[in-house]
């Protein structure tokens, strides 16, 4: 669908269905269909508080996309299920390791592209040292992972998506997002971001 041409290069996440337990955001970011710009709007939910009453999981995308003038009715819909990282999450059996989704995304967002390329350098490291040994456990591979650029990022991402969803109160939330920004701006460029330079070889 088409926006305002001024919003045309702006992204936007917004978090306002976390108190109504959808742990995620509303998306809508620009994007383009055969050369034509258009938006892409979406919503994404961890399931961490799937077990307490809320809305249809359309509902708050049909709202924020009536509040900008478009019927969601008028669109075509997709669902996608997302599989997200969690420390205990097994990674690997003799002869068998994942990568990518398969071990999980960032649960924070569902960032998950920079995230699978991570993953397969990282995999490539433990498939080459097990061919060097002749040796396929791959008994390495979790500690290869949890030492890395992407294995503290995954970890601190799962740590902060325990935290700011299940404390759901829309004042919590509009504190962190819009007050705290700068603390948030601090704690992502520390501990979110710029994990692919610390990925260890
Ligand atoms: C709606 C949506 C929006 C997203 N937006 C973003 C975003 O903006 N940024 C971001 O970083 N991430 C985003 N993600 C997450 C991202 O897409 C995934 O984390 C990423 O694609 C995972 O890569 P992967 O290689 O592990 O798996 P996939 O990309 O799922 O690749 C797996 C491939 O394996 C194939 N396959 C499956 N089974 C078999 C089989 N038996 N035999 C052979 N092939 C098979 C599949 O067809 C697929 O091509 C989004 C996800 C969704 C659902």
């Amino acid at each position: 669908m088409q926006r305002h041409a001024l919003e045309q290069d702006q992204a936007y996440f917004d978090f306002f269905p976390v108190p109504d337990n959808i742990a995620g955001y509303v998306w809508d970011f620009p994007t383009q269909i055969n050369g034509e710009p258009m938006r892409c709007w979406g919503i994404y939910d961890t399931n961490l508080l799937a077990g307490q009453e809320r809305p249809p999981l359309k509902k708050p995308l049909a709202d924020e996309m009536a509040r900008h003038g478009f019927n969601l009715d008028d669109h075509e819909l997709k669902g996608h299920p997302i599989r997200w990282y969690d420390p205990f999450n097994p990674i690997s059996v003799p002869r068998v390791l994942l990568v990518g989704d398969a071990v999980g995304a960032d649960p924070i967002f569902g960032e998950g592209i920079s995230m699978a390329l991570g993953y397969g350098a990282i995999a490539a490291q433990e498939i080459n040292t097990s061919i060097r040994r002749a040796e396929f456990s791959f008994s390495g591979y979790k500690r290869r992972l949890v030492w890395s650029g992407l294995g503290q990022t995954l970890l601190a991402r799962w740590v902060i998506t325990q935290i700011i969803y299940p404390l759901k109160w829309r004042w919590f939330q509009i504190l962190l997002w819009r007050f705290l920004k700068p603390i948030v701006i601090l704690v992502a460029w520390v501990f979110v971001l710029n994990w692919g330079k610390r990925i260890r070889t």
